[in-house]
C-alpha cells in the first residue's frame, strides 16, 4: 500500500489540495489527542504566567469584548424566543412591532411569582433561557409594554400592594 502522506511537501504529487485534505483528516481523527495537547500546553507555568500578564495589560479590551459577546448573545436569544411565540415579532394584542418594547407575558398572570419560583427573578435573558431550555412551554405570549401594563392593571396584578390595588379598585 502506498504511504498516505510524507512530510516531503515538495513532491509533485503532494498538491496543496491534497495536503489540506490530509491535515483535515488528521485533525478529525486525532481530536482527543489535540485537545489533550492544548490542555497540557495551557497548563504550563510559563503559559499561565504569559496569560496572566496579557489579561492584566488588556483588561479593558477583554472586558469590552466579553460584554459585546454577552449583548450579542442576549439579543439573539431574545429574538429566537420571541419568534417562537410570535413569528412576526409583534405584540399579539395590538400589533406593535418594535422588539425593544416587547416582552413575554404569562397568559394566566402570575409571571413575577413564577419567575421567582424558577430562580429567574431578574427576568430578561435568564427567563428567556429558561423558556428555551424548557422547550418553549405553552401559556406565554408576546405583548408590548403598553398592553402588558394595561393588562396588569385590569387583572389587578398589583393586589399584593395596598396602595396600588386601592388605586385600581377606585
Ligand atoms: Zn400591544
Amino acid at each position: 500500500m502506498r504511504k498516505p502522506f510524507t512530510h516531503d511537501q515538495t513532491a509533485p504529487s503532494k498538491t496543496e489540495e491534497y495536503r489540506k485534505l490530509y491535515w483535515k483528516g488528521y485533525r478529525f481523527l486525532n481530536r482527543e489527542r489535540r485537545l489533550r495537547y492544548g490542555r497540557w500546553y495551557r497548563s504550563r507555568p510559563e503559559y499561565r504566567e504569559y496569560i496572566r500578564k496579557y489579561n492584566a495589560i488588556h483588561r479593558d479590551k477583554i472586558y469590552e469584548r466579553k460584554n459585546a459577546l454577552r449583548r450579542m448573545h442576549a439579543k439573539r436569544l431574545k429574538e429566537e424566543v420571541f419568534r417562537h411565540y410570535s413569528p412576526s415579532l409583534i405584540c399579539q394584542n395590538c400589533g406593535f412591532a418594535d422588539l425593544r418594547a416587547l416582552s413575554i407575558d404569562h397568559v394566566s398572570g402570575g409571571g413575577g411569582s413564577h419567575r421567582r419560583a424558577i430562580g429567574r427573578e431578574r427576568g430578561g435573558t435568564l427567563f428567556y433561557e429558561w423558556l428555551k431550555h424548557n422547550g418553549y412551554p405553552i401559556g406565554y405570549q408576546v405583548l408590548c409594554m403598553n398592553c402588558q401594563f394595561i393588562k396588569r392593571i385590569e387583572s389587578k396584578e398589583f393586589s399584593w400592594c395596598p396602595r396600588r390595588s386601592a388605586e385600581v379598585l377606585a
